[in-house]
């Protein structure tokens, strides 16, 4: 045993206290004596020893850890501001970049400045070629934007089809020139595996001032985007302040318009489509016009545009099919029209999408019980030829009601003659623009031969549209055209004035 006074009592003592506060690489001296309270300061040392192997361990692991967390950090920071598809940067981090560049100096003459794009046809490119080849193209719009741009320049692609540019010091005019330089690097085609496309672009400029809010330019950015869209394709507008002010009307007009379709606030008007034989009415297209308690008549070039826009389009095309058809069930129940009068009924591209246009034709056809041969429905060539699988099924099931089908402003797109033998229609309406000369140039005469031999040799019928002058209506004839309409044969009236039109016409459709 060892005695109470032994020095190495305190020395232990002291020792564990010293590795107790945690300075582990402390060690007790071991006295020569070797005895048995050395044994235990030995044991205390390589319990010390080991407890200092651990530690150092934990440590590293922790700094292993705390790297790891850094790292994984980082990479949360760069996806929450990156877009994962393109790996530009993202909302967010365009935010933020628009914030720095409006805080920062400027040379004199310099702002930040913002651009902001839409792709004019990446709907139709998605819908029609699938989500991979959407993809594939963001991907090549996104790297030619990066190419067209400094690398100071931040390029963002906000979600769907929309990009946007930040400079953030530059003169109006040259991030202008920035923009232009964009739509130019879209212009050549985009390669796909088996197809190649063209995808242009409207952009939008807005030049920041100080003090002026990230938010704030985006949406004047935006609302100038709108008016280069309103503007055609591969368009760049600049903000104006009066840019507002238009916005704002337009927001009325829809709402006005949404309002019209609601409370009868529109009208149909009904023009004759007469056979150029006999000058009998065969039958009438339906034209809707809105009635606006403050603007009067408005046409529909002004407002079937705005009604697409704005998702009202299906509605205004439901409210046009029960009128129309109703309308010629009261005409066909006045003993005004024979069951081989038609009307014809303007459709959308977006009515041709939906799976719920059939059921409505079928159930206006059911609630008046009009023959479906008296109803044609007229469709863009545009639409027919832009649309998907889907649309020829609706088509087909359009078809199947037994309804007629008509391609309207033929000659304006771009059907091939293949094409146009395998769609299911019965008739084409030849666009106005192609018989406008007709009377003044030569030459008219053997285009519009031409066109009614195509028409024929597909299998189909032609109505000419546009007829203004009792020369075209003559030389029509002649040609062996059937059908025509125009303001010569009348323009569209009112449906009270149907019943005096019919009586005037020789041979009319009387029953
Ligand atoms: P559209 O289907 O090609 O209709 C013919 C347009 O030409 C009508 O204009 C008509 O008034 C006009 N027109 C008729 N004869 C002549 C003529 O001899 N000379 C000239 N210069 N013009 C003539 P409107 O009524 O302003 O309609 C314009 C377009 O609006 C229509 O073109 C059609 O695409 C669309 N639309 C009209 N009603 C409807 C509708 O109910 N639904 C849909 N989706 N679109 C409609
Ligand atoms: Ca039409
Ligand atoms: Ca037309």
């Amino acid at each position: 045993m060892f005695a109470d006074n032994d020095p190495r009592l305190s020395q232990l003592l002291e020792g564990i206290v010293r590795l107790a506060s945690g300075d582990l690489s402390s060690r007790i001296e071991v006295s020569p004596a070797r005895d048995e309270l050395d044994a235990i300061i030995m044991g205390t040392n390589l319990l010390a020893e080991d407890l200092q192997i651990i530690y150092e361990e934990l440590e590293q692991r922790v700094q292993v850890r705390t790297q790891l967390l850094h790292e994984a950090h980082l990479e949360m920071q760069k996806m929450a501001m990156q877009d994962p598809l393109t790996g530009l940067a993202n909302r967010s981090a365009l935010i933020e970049s628009l914030r720095a560049a409006l805080d920062a100096e400027h040379p004199p003459g310099e702002v930040p400045v913002i651009l902001l794009m839409d792709l004019d046809a990446f709907k139709s490119i998605n819908d029609s070629m699938g989500h991979t080849a959407g993809d594939q193209v963001l991907i090549t719009v996104g790297e030619r934007i990066r190419g067209a741009v400094r690398a100071s320049d931040v390029v963002a692609r906000l979600g769907g089809d929309e990009f946007a540019i930040v400079l953030p010091s530059a003169t109006p005019d040259q991030a202008a020139i920035v923009g232009h330089r964009i739509l130019a690097a879209l212009d050549s085609p985009i390669e796909l595996p088996g197809r190649s496309v063209r995808c242009g672009a409207s952009i939008g400029l807005s030049a920041g001032s100080a003090g002026q809010a990230p938010e704030d330019m985006l949406m004047e950015a935006d609302v100038a985007m709108y008016a280069s869209k309103a503007e055609g394709q591969n368009r760049l507008h600049r903000f104006e302040p009066a840019l507002l002010l238009m916005r704002r009307l337009r927001r009325q007009l829809v709402d006005d318009l949404r309002t019209a379709i609601k409370n009868d606030g529109l009208t149909l008007h009904y023009q004759p489509v007469v056979e150029l034989a006999t000058g009998r009415v065969e039958g009438v297209e339906a034209l809707v016009r809105w009635n606006h308690p403050t603007r009067g008549f408005v046409m529909p070039d002004e407002f079937i545009p705005l009604a697409e826009e704005a998702g009202l389009i299906s509605e205004l095309g439901l409210w046009v099919l029960r009128t129309a058809v109703h309308q010629l069930r009261s005409w066909i129940d006045a003993s005004l029209v024979d069951t081989m009068f038609s009307v014809r009924i303007n459709i959308s591209a977006t009515d041709l999408q939906s799976l719920q246009f059939i059921e409505d034709v079928r159930t206006v056809l059911k609630e008046t019980g009009v023959r479906p041969e008296q109803v044609v429905l007229e469709l863009t060539e545009v639409a027919i030829v832009k649309g998907n699988e889907l649309d020829r099924y609706s088509l087909g099931g359009l078809r199947g009601l037994g309804v007629g089908i008509e391609i309207d402003d033929f000659g304006t797109g771009y059907s091939s003659i293949s094409y146009l033998r395998r769609l299911p229609v019965d008739r084409v309406k030849v666009d106005r623009s192609l018989i406008s000369g007709l009377g003044s140039d030569p030459s008219q005469p053997e285009l519009v031969a031409a066109v009614l031999q195509l028409v024929r040799a597909c299998g189909l019928e032609a109505v000419w549209e546009g007829v203004e002058t009792a020369e075209q209506a003559e030389i029509l004839r002649g040609l062996g055209c059937l059908s025509a309409q125009g303001y010569y044969f009348g323009r569209p009236v009112p449906p009270e004035q149907i019943p005096v039109l019919l009586a005037d016409r020789p041979e009319s459709a009387n029953p």
